[in-house]
């Protein structure tokens, strides 16, 4: 049987911060990292449209779920340490106006392939091609597969999202053989489906809009861009109600609508001034116009199709002030009652995972079983899209790894 001092399940984002971290504080760890696929990293190759938004910069505690838990990790590794992690590996960052930190060569891989090289030259063992299924707690330490010895363990198997990216759950199964529980888990940033056709609009976006989640209440409000697909809506502002949706839909049993207010930086009354104004300056035009000069026109089309008031044949000037203003309230009020999410398999996140209360925010060891620690998505920690998940990963795996 193989013996290490520490093995780290899962060698994604959180892993391969856990196991360079542990290992340049402490040279003499003999240190593995077992992961199910092929190849490390899978998932980072994916991430921020194959550019990997490893960060942002103005990441807090606040936007986390279970903020509380994760202000020890980012009191230790804020976002600028996390950049500054990845500076001490020789890759260079760059952050876009909204905070959001890409590499600068703008690939995803450049990002794997630091970490890779990072894991080879500190000499790190991996073990590929190898699914861990069974861990046993014995000898002062766990016995993986039957195959390998550790004298610490640190499950980093990220949530259920995206399985096809390695992360199928599995690693529930093994923190449940320690002793531990897990919450709900429910798909997030995940596109919505809607009960309207929206195959019209279908590949279309409307960027900074604003989306109302509600029942018979107001549940959350999300800003973005929202894109259209042939069965519903996806882009950040959507898919950020994904999680939230999904406990109304599916434990709250209630029905889900989303408002979409496609126009949220003009007051109602400087919608109708501006329509008006439209209609006296291009009065002539078609109304496929009307909103063109604000939305895309696809979007003004389904509007005034809403309202029963589209007839190609009709002109800007033939709307009267009465419909002018009924037309606004509808670009500020689009109602789309949701269905549902397309679920895990088209997920970037998982909400929910190991409890908090079940780990120790210092230092992501376990409270339950001795020598075990926690680090990334499997922790019932997650934020919105933007670079939140990976800082999650990143300095969750930082932390443990130098603690263990
Ligand atoms: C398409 C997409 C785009 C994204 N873009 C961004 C982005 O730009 N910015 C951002 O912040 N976040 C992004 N995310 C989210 C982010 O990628 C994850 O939150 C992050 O990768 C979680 O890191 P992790 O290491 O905890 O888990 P994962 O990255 O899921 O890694 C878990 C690893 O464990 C392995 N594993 C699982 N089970 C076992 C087992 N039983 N035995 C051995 N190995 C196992 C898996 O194969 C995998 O390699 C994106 C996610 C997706 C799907």
């Amino acid at each position: 049987m193989r013996k290490y001092d520490a093995a780290v399940i899962g060698g994604c984002a959180a892993g391969m911060a856990v196991a360079i971290n542990a290992k340049r504080l402490n040279p003499k760890l003999n240190i593995v990292i077992i992961e199910k696929l092929p190849r490390v990293g899978k998932k980072i190759l994916a991430t921020g449209n194959g550019r990997c938004n490893l960060t942002n910069i103005s990441a807090t505690a606040s936007d986390y779920k279970n903020s509380a838990f994760v202000a020890e990790a980012f009191e230790k590794y804020p976002p600028e340490k996390v950049v500054g992690f990845f500076e001490s590996m020789g890759l260079l960052t760059y952050a876009d106006s909204e905070g959001r930190i890409y590499p600068r060569s703008n690939m995803a891989a450049s990002v794997l392939d630091t970490l890779r090289c990072e894991l080879e030259g500190l000499g790190i063992d991996v073990i590929c091609d190898m699914p861990v299924t069974q861990i046993k707690k014995q000898n002062g330490g766990f016995e993986i597969n039957g195959e390998i010895f550790s004298r610490k363990i640190i499950i980093a198997t990220g949530g259920k999202a995206s399985p096809s990216q390695g992360s199928d759950g599995s690693g529930y199964a093994l923190a449940k053989q320690l002793g531990h529980t897990v919450t709900k888990l429910y798909p997030s940033l995940v596109p919505l489906t809607v009960k309207e056709n929206v195959k019209p609009l279908k590949g279309v976006r409307a960027r900074n809009v604003e989306l109302t989640l509600k029942s018979d209440r107001v549940i959350r409000k999300t800003k973005g861009e929202l894109l259209f697909t042939d069965s519903g809506i996806s882009g950040i502002a959507a898919m950020e109600l994904a999680s939230a949706t999904e406990e109304l839909l599916g434990v709250v049993k209630s029905r889900a609508f989303t408002s979409v207010d496609f126009v949220p930086d003009m007051s109602m009354a400087e919608l109708v001034d501006y329509l008006l104004k439209v209609k006296n300056i291009k009065g002539y035009c078609s109304v496929d116009m009307l909103f063109s000069g604000v939305l895309p026109k696809a979007i003004g089309i389904e509007i005034c199709k809403a309202l029963s008031l589209y007839k190609q044949e009709k002109r800007i000037s033939q709307f009267s002030k009465r419909e002018l203003v009924a037309l606004a309230e509808k670009a500020k009020n689009y109602e789309l009652e949701i269905t549902g999410t397309k679920g895990f398999s088209n997920a970037q996140v998982t909400s929910g995972g190991i409890p908090v209360k079940e780990i120790e925010p210092q230092t992501m060891e376990s409270k339950i079983c001795k020598g075990l620690f926690f680090a990334g998505e499997i922790i019932d920690v997650d934020a919105p899209c933007g670079g939140y998940n990976l800082q999650w990963a990143f300095a969750s795996g930082l932390l443990a790894g130098e603690n263990i």
